[in-house]
This record gives structure tokens, C-alpha cells and sequence, in this order.
């Protein structure tokens, strides 16, 4: 049997993509589902294997596939089930064991992780965490995700969910409101919404600073409008920017004690925020990091094509 591809498949909020990807991290084909149109995991896990099989079929690879990886929200990487995912109709309020569900209908064995997890392998396979062994990659999206490896191996812990540091609590007195029910969570100011409550909460705070983000009425400020007027030197969207990166960098000094990584990757839509977000990041770590830990961390963005690298992450599930 000659192997020489394996399936990624990247389960999103609305979409699931599927990719077949050589050993290059080329991806030669893709197909997608749906990810909300079915009443249960069971219904999303055959149409799921439906794709993948038609995927095969066309390509006339059967018997060359070594295995399919696959990252999902809450995706346990010990028992590969989806542990209730709040924005997934079907995972809701129940654990859905797909890993298992994809094997019966594909007979090919598949891995699951969660996105953010997805997202570190795919660094190391393809992209700036190359021959690195001790990195963390943060994703900056709606919220804040985060898969640590250290000695070449991702750290998922006794129950499959370590290493949630969006949740790590950054802000102990009057902090945001988070959706896991706490307050004070990194994700709730280092994110895509994170910067756009902070546009809001700034506006009030400095009535009297000129800000383009003022005009902004409807549909609400976006963080991708805050980097637009930050580009174009606004005042009022620099000092966001620079707020979120100080919260970012402090989270960062307490993450390198943890586990002294050689570098720390940003990816996601936030993460193309670049230098407004690095340049306060790296000032906080150069004030607040322990001193044996001074200047051995590099803050890196992630070169890595963001369509792409969801699901070259996953694949790289498959490989191992
Ligand atoms: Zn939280």
C-alpha cells in the first residue's frame, strides 16, 4: 500500500472544509458540508463521511489515504468526541463521539483536536514553528484559542482540554463578562470582540479625543475597523490597539514561565493587526517578564494562509 495523502477537515461554525493534502502540505482537492443542517452528530457524521468517500472516489486514491485529521470546537483529542459545544446545534448539550462516527462510515482512522490545537500542529508541520519543540501558537479570532507544545509534544492534559488560556483571568477586579460565565478572561480583551468592546468602551471614556471610529454607528465597530483607522494614524484606535497588546504581553510573560516556549505565534484575523499589536506586546515582556526568561522568547505572526492552514493543521493529525 502506497500512502501518500491524508484528509484535514476543518469543522467551523457554519462550514466544515475538507482537504486532501499531500506530504508536502500541498492541498491538492477540497469539497464542504454543512456544519449546522443536521438534528444530530450521527446525521452530520454520515453526511461528513459521504464527502469524504466522494472525495476519494473522484481522485481515484483509494488505498493511498493514510488517515484523516480533523480539528472542531471542544474536539477532545483523547476520546475524539465533541464535549458540548455551545455553537454547534447538534453538540450542544451532548457529547458526540465523531472520530468514531467517521471511521464506521470511511473505514479510515481519524483524530480529533480542537481548532487551536489544529492551528499548533499545522505551525509545526508547515509553517513558522518548523523543527521547533517548544512553541505556543495563540489564535486570534472571535475569541482567544491556544495550543502549547512542548518537547515536540502538544500538551492536552489528563482530560484532552489543557492549555485554554483565553480563560486564563487577566483582570481580577470589575473585569468583562465572559462567555464561560466568568470575568476578567483574557479573550474577553485580547480577540476580534475583545478590541471592538474596547472601541466601545473607549469612545466613552475620552469623549472629548476625535476618533473616524466615531462615525461608526451601524452595524457596530469591528476590530478590523479599529485596525483601518489605526492605519490610517488615528489616535483613539492606536491607544486600542496599544491597550489590548499590554494585556496580551502581560498574559504572555505568565504563559513563558509556564512552560519557556521558543516562540510564541499569533494567527487569525486579529493577528494581522501585526506591529500595532506587537510593539506594545514586546514593550509589557520587556517591564514585566521574570529576568531568566528576558529576551529568549520571539513573538512571531503566523505566515501561514489562513483558509489554508485550518486545514493543514488537522491533516498534520493524520501523519502521526
Ligand atoms: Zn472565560
Amino acid at each position: 500500500m502506497d500512502v501518500q495523502y491524508v484528509i484535514g477537515v476543518d469543522m467551523g461554525g457554519t462550514n466544515t472544509v475538507i482537504g486532501m493534502v499531500d506530504a508536502r502540505g500541498n492541498i491538492l482537492c477540497r469539497s464542504q458540508v454543512s456544519t449546522t443542517d443536521y438534528s444530530t452528530g450521527a446525521e452530520y457524521a454520515e453526511a461528513l463521511g459521504s464527502a469524504i468517500n466522494d472525495l476519494i472516489e473522484q481522485n481515484d486514491l483509494k488505498d493511498k489515504i493514510k488517515g484523516i485529521g480533523m480539528g472542531a470546537p471542544n474536539g477532545n483529542m483523547n476520546d475524539g468526541t465533541i464535549e458540548k459545544a455551545a455553537n454547534i446545534p447538534w453538540a450542544k448539550t451532548v457529547n458526540v463521539p465523531i472520530a468514531a462516527l467517521v471511521t464506521k462510515k470511511t473505514g479510515l482512522p481519524c483524530r480529533l483536536t480542537n481548532d487551536a490545537n489544529a492551528a499548533a500542529l499545522g505551525e509545526m508541520a508547515y509553517g513558522s514553528a518548523k523543527g521547533l519543540k517548544d512553541f505556543i501558537v495563540i489564535t486570534l479570532g472571535t475569541g482567544l484559542g491556544s495550543g502549547i507544545v512542548a518537547g515536540g509534544q502538544l500538551i492536552v492534559g489528563h482530560d484532552g482540554f489543557a492549555g485554554e488560556l483565553g480563560h486564563s483571568i487577566m483582570v481580577r477586579q470589575n473585569g468583562r463578562l465572559c462567555g464561560c460565565g466568568r470575568t476578567g478572561c483574557l479573550e474577553t480583551y485580547a480577540s476580534a470582540t475583545g478590541v471592538a468592546r474596547t472601541a466601545r468602551e473607549f469612545l466613552e471614556l475620552y469623549p472629548e479625543k476625535k476618533s473616524v471610529l466615531r462615525e461608526i454607528a451601524y452595524p457596530p465597530i469591528t476590530s478590523k475597523d479599529v485596525f483601518e483607522a489605526a492605519k490610517a494614524g488615528d489616535e483613539l484606535a492606536l491607544r486600542i490597539f496599544e491597550f489590548t497588546g499590554k494585556i496580551l504581553g502581560a498574559a504572555f510573560c505568565d504563559f513563558i514561565t509556564f512552560s519557556s516556549p521558543q516562540a510564541i505565534i499569533l494567527f487569525g484575523g486579529l493577528a494581522h493587526a501585526g506591529e500595532f499589536l506587537l510593539e506594545p506586546i514586546r514593550k509589557e515582556m520587556e517591564n514585566q517578564i521574570l529576568n531568566i526568561y528576558q529576551g529568549k522568547t520571539k513573538i512571531l505572526i503566523s505566515q501561514l494562509n489562513d483558509a489554508e492552514a485550518a486545514i493543514l493543521g488537522a491533516s498534520a493529525l493524520a501523519w502521526e
